[in-house]
C-alpha cells in the first residue's frame, strides 16, 4: 500500500465516533485520507441520525455514516421495531459488513477494544462484529456472492489510558461511564495527541445535541475543570493488531 490508508471506523452509537476517535478522524481526513463510519445502533430518520451526520460532516467524512439499524440495547426507540444489536443473530451481522468491507476495500478498520473501553455491552459487540467480519471478509470461501476478498491489513482498537483514568477520577462520580482503571500505558500502541483537532473534535461531539442534553455522563464531562477535560479531549489512544506481516499505520 503507498499514501494515506483507507479506514473504516466501527462505532456502537452515535457520539461515540466524534468522543473517542473525533481527533484521529479530524486528522486523517485533513491529510486526505479517504474514511467510512459504520454506526451499529440508532436508525436513519431518528433525530440522532441527523445529529450524527452534521458530526460526521465535521470530522471531514466524505460520505454520509452507514447505519446497520439496529437498537441500543438500552434505547428501543432508537431504531423503533428493529433487534437490539447484542441480540441479533451474529451471522446476520457479521455478513452485513462484510459486504461493506469487500466495498469500501479499508486498509484500517478502528473499533472498541475487547473491553468496549469500560464493559459496554454494545462496544464490546462491535468489536466481535468487527474481528469477525474482518477474518471472515479475506476468505473467498466466504459469501462469494458479497464480491472479491478483501484483506484489512490492521484493527486498531480504541481503549482508554490508565493515566486518563486516574486525571478523571476525582472529577466523576461513581455512575460516570468509565472503567475501574484503564489501559496501562506500557500496553498502548499508538497515543494520539489530537489537540490541533480539537476544535473540530469539540463541534463534532456538540452536534450531538439529543445526547448532550440528556446523557449524565456528558453533563458531567461538560462541567470538568479545564485540565482533566483537555487531556481527556487531547488523548486519543489504541491497542493495535495487524491481521498482515508489517501492516498499515493508521496515522
Ligand atoms: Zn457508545
Amino acid at each position: 500500500m503507498s499514501g494515506v490508508p483507507r479506514a473504516l471506523f466501527v462505532h456502537a452509537h452515535p457520539d461515540d465516533e466524534s468522543l473517542w476517535t473525533g481527533g484521529t478522524l479530524a486528522r486523517h481526513t485533513r491529510r486526505g485520507g479517504d474514511a467510512d463510519l459504520v454506526t451499529c445502533t440508532w436508525d436513519r430518520g431518528t433525530r440522532r441520525h441527523a445529529e450524527l451526520v452534521v458530526a460526521a460532516r465535521e470530522l471531514g467524512l466524505p460520505r454520509e455514516p452507514i447505519m446497520l439499524g439496529y437498537a441500543d440495547s438500552f434505547v428501543p426507540e432508537s431504531a423503533p421495531g428493529a433487534t437490539a444489536f447484542v441480540r441479533a443473530p451474529f451471522d446476520e451481522q457479521v455478513t452485513a459488513l462484510v459486504d461493506h468491507i469487500r466495498r469500501l476495500r479499508p486498509h484500517v478498520i478502528v473499533t472498541y477494544d475487547a473491553y468496549g473501553m469500560y464493559g459496554h455491552p454494545d462496544h464490546i459487540h462491535a468489536n466481535r462484529l468487527s474481528c469477525a467480519a474482518a477474518d471472515a471478509a479475506a476468505l473467498p470461501p466466504y459469501c462469494p456472492e458479497l464480491g472479491e476478498p478483501w484483506q484489512v491489513s490492521t484493527m486498531y482498537f480504541i481503549t482508554i489510558p490508565e493515566t486518563t483514568v486516574n486525571a478523571l477520577r476525582p472529577h466523576l462520580t461513581a455512575d460516570a461511564h468509565l472503567p475501574i482503571v484503564g489501559t496501562p500505558t506500557a500496553a498502548l500502541d499508538l497515543v494520539v495527541d489530537v489537540d490541533d483537532c480539537t476544535g473540530r473534535k469539540v463541534r463534532a461531539i456538540l452536534a450531538h445535541r439529543t445526547e448532550m442534553a440528556r446523557s449524565a455522563s456528558m453533563k458531567q464531562f461538560a462541567g470538568l475543570p479545564r485540565d482533566p477535560q483537555r487531556l481527556f479531549l487531547r488523548t486519543e489512544a489504541y491497542l493495535r493488531r495487524d491481521l498482515v506481516p508489517g501492516g498499515v499505520d493508521l496515522l
